[in-house]
């Protein structure tokens, strides 16, 4: 089967990484006798540049007729005074729209040789692996009605609204149970059962769904206590799914207990396991063009591709035991690096990954 991949370096560092990436798939291709297509377009402030639009109509094509889309990162200091409708980040939402990828996946993993990057003691942190599996594209961010309006008695009061349909929540708990299954089976879902009623049928759903998935042991936790838990006990957990909110900090507060945020890829999924994927970090304007910034992120993120849109699992493992083999041999890019480890720039760190990928060939 030939993958199509659809490759938006976007700004920034984005330009770099991505380069390292491409050649992680090109070794891919040459090496391990995958059948990879790319092909490049532009996006975010790359994109307003040339088409005067952060996400143009032949990317946003490209995207739809790929399997799978890389995307670097988008923003910078050039673009930050533009209208709000042109900026880069614009081009970055308008491909999960468009692509309706309503399923985020954010891994935080502590590599043990990084322990000491997180600021959580390391016999908490090391070695950790959980997943979150966010809700993208449906809760309180977008839920009607919402604003501000004034009251009778003159004062104005902001609303949004909180709203989950069934079948939101199946597709969500559907994608959890699927990645659970690919991992150790462990499912906790996180709500506020106790206060909201759209997440006690939230929880309903869950357990209807998890009749499907026998081999699946699903739990379910308040989103409190899972905020407690994360910093107190994170490697108790191995895969959460949770609401837009929820998910959004409960997945920025787990990225951190890792410490390194050149280190962490995530994924957004459709209905069809098509995904873009990409490293949760931005497009560092301070350290562009610099060959400073860590790739790693974003050649984890092309394992995630591998086994979440491809089901090329056995690959992805293979990338990721090439960055714990580079990481063992004491190569640091500079944001990990610590006394005693070799500094390496973005292009040296990603040759020491394919040299690793060939050599457990
Ligand atoms: P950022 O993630 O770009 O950078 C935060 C800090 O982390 C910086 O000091 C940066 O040098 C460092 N850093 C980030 N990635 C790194 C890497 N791979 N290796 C080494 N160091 C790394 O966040 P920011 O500074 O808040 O935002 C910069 C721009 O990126 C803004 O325009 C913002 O809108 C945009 N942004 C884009 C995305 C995205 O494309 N998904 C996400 C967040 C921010």
């Amino acid at each position: 089967m030939t993958m199509k991949i659809a490759v938006l370096p976007g700004d920034g560092i984005g330009v770099e990484i991505m380069a390292e990436a491409v050649k992680v798939l090109d070794c891919l291709h040459s090496g391990f006798g995958l059948d990879i297509e790319t092909e490049q377009g532009l996006v975010g402030g790359a994109g307003y540049d040339t088409h005067g639009k952060p996400l143009p109509d032949e990317t946003l094509q490209l995207a739809k007729d790929a399997d799978a889309v890389m995307l670097g990162a988008v923003g910078g200091y050039k673009w930050e005074s533009l209208d709000i409708a042109v900026r880069p980040e614009k081009g970055l939402l308008g491909l999960r729209a468009e692509l309706e990828l309503f399923a985020n996946l954010r891994p935080a993993i502590l590599y043990p040789q990084l322990a000491g990057a997180s600021t959580l003691k390391p016999e908490v942190v090391s070695g950790l692996d959980l997943m979150i599996v966010r809700e993208l594209t449906g809760g309180i961010y977008f839920g009607q009605p919402r604003g501000v309006r004034i009251r009778d008695d003159g004062q104005r009061e902001g609303f949004n609204t909180l709203v989950y349909s069934e079948s939101e929540i199946e597709r969500i708990g559907r994608v959890a149970f699927d990645i659970a299954m690919k991992r150790d089976r462990r499912l906790c879902s996180v709500d506020k059962a106790n206060v909201l009623e759209c997440t006690e049928l939230w929880r309903e759903v869950m357990e209807s769904v998890a009749k499907d998935y026998p081999d699946v042991e699903l739990s379910h936790m308040y989103v409190d206590n899972a905020a407690m838990q994360l910093v107190r006990a994170p490697k108790q957990f191995d895969v959460m799914v949770t609401t837009n909110m929820f998910g959004d900090i409960l997945s920025d507060c787990a990225a951190m207990l890792t410490g390194s945020i050149g280190m962490l890829p995530s994924a957004s999924l459709d209905a069809n396991g098509k995904g873009m994927y990409e490293p949760i970090h931005g497009s560092a304007p301070d350290i562009a063009g610099q060959n400073k910034a860590n790739p790693l992120a974003t050649i984890l993120s092309v394992a995630m591709m591998l086994r979440y849109t491809f089901d090329e699992t056995d690959v992805a493992q293979r990338i990721e035991n090439a960055v714990g083999a580079v990481l063992d041999k004491g190569i640091r890019t500079v944001d990990i690096w610590s006394e005693g480890m070799q500094e390496v720039g973005t292009t040296e760190m990603g040759d020491a990954v394919v040299a690793a990928l060939r050599e457990a060939k």
